[in-house]
């Protein structure tokens, strides 16, 4: 049975036309299914019957299934979704005063086996389809009353001017950009006004580094673009981010400077996860200054979120403060990222999820933990 929601409005436009349904059809239903809410054909009062009809029987709206539902103390919800065979993905809404920023799960694990990040220590299963990613927007709005189909009694304007959901950031579990095209058929739904409508620079992929398909999505899909740097030469960066040895740090600063030509903001995030006495002193600073001098950007710091196991410990805030202080006198502006949902491990490199290793990483790691003094 096909799932609309693996579609986007090209997707859904040429499945109609081979139904021999035109092209306003498909942005009916697409509205109905994406600005609703709606799963249910027959709700869709100004779709003709014998199309809703004929849907009914050909195809189906299907989210993942939420699994669990937590509330951290500040307000950051966290939902464990099932994806079948015994993999579930986490997605986390961050309430701030001026908006709503949810962070969706691209993989069920990770391959690239970052050494201070708890989806990679996992291992990889599989790539999430583009209904299974869209399913997570899809999802939070409905259980979040954002969709229509879960708050009938507000106006259309109401729903909008409170817009619940105004940011999303592809910084949950696996690399975006190594699921290409699923990531990219969901990101243009939230884009699309018949779907969610969302600025592109309010949407935010953020890689490791995977540098032709940082190229490819400058060409097929620009938006906020957000690259995990963690270190200021390639020797550091080849231990704590493993595919630097495949696309070492020249060739990443260039990719930078080639997206932003096409980007809808004129700087690239660098997010810099602060681990003590790994990546944190002034010297790394002053290195960073040197290495991005020719990209604009603004650093993102993240102190280090701990998971069993992981070996590493969050720098001292004192540190972060002075490693900050560092980019910020060198004319970068730099923030450090707030940590939020701790409590419920729905921080960054928290989301474990449950995944059916593939890789057989886990084990691997667990072994190459056994071995330590
Ligand atoms: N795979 C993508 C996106 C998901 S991770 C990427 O690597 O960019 C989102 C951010 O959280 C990345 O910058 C990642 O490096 C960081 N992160 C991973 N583990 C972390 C941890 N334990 N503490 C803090 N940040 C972490
Ligand atoms: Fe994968 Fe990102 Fe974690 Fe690295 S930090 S293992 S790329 S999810």
């Amino acid at each position: 049975m096909i799932n609309l929601l693996d579609f986007d409005l090209d997707g859904l436009v040429d499945w109609f036309a081979e139904r021999g349904e035109k092209a306003f059809r498909a942005r009916q239903v697409m509205r109905w299914v994406h600005r609703e809410g709606c799963d249910d054909f027959e709700r869709m009062t100004d779709v003709a019957k014998s199309l809703r009809a004929s849907l009914a029987t050909n195809a189906c709206i299907r989210a993942p299934r939420p699994l669990r539902d937590t509330v951290s103390a500040d307000g950051t919800r966290k939902w464990l979704l099932d994806v079948g065979n015994g993999n579930a993905v986490e997605t986390v809404f961050i309430p701030e005063t001026s908006r709503g920023t949810l962070c969706v799960s691209s993989q069920a694990g990770c391959a690239l086996d970052c050494a201070f990040c708890s989806t990679g220590k996992q291992g990889f299963n599989r790539n999430l389809t583009a209904g299974e990613i869209i399913g997570q927007l899809w999802l939070a709005n409905k259980l979040l009353g954002a969709a229509r189909d879960a708050a009938p009694d507000l106006e259309a304007g109401e729903r909008d001017n409170g817009r619940i959901i105004s940011n999303v950031v592809m910084m949950g579990m696996g690399e975006p950009l190594a699921n290409f095209d699923n990531v990219v058929t969901a990101l243009r739904l939230m884009l699309d006004d018949h779907a969610y409508g969302l600025s592109r620079r309010r949407v935010t992929v953020s890689t490791s580094g995977i540098v032709p398909a940082i190229d490819r999505l400058r060409e097929e899909c620009p938006v906020a673009l957000a690259v995990s740097l963690h270190a200021s030469n390639d020797d550091l960066r080849d231990r704590l981010v493993p595919i630097n040895r495949k696309y070492p740090l020249a060739e990443l600063m260039a990719a930078c400077q080639r997206y932003l030509v096409r980007a809808p903001r004129d700087f690239v995030t660098f997010e810099y996860v602060m681990l003590d006495g790994v990546n944190d002193q002034d010297a790394h600073a002053r290195e960073l200054v040197a290495l991005v001098r020719d990209v604009p950007c603004k650093f993102n710091l993240i102190p280090f979120n701990p998971f069993p196991h992981s070996g590493f410990r969050r720098s001292p805030a004192e540190r972060i403060r002075r490693f900050a202080g560092i980019l910020i006198d060198a004319g970068i502006v730099t923030t450090t990222r707030k940590t939020r949902g701790d409590d419920v491990d729905a921080a960054c490199g928290q989301l474990a999820g449950q995944v059916q290793d593939k890789t057989r990483r886990s084990v691997r790691f667990v072994q190459s933990m056994e071995v330590r003094p």
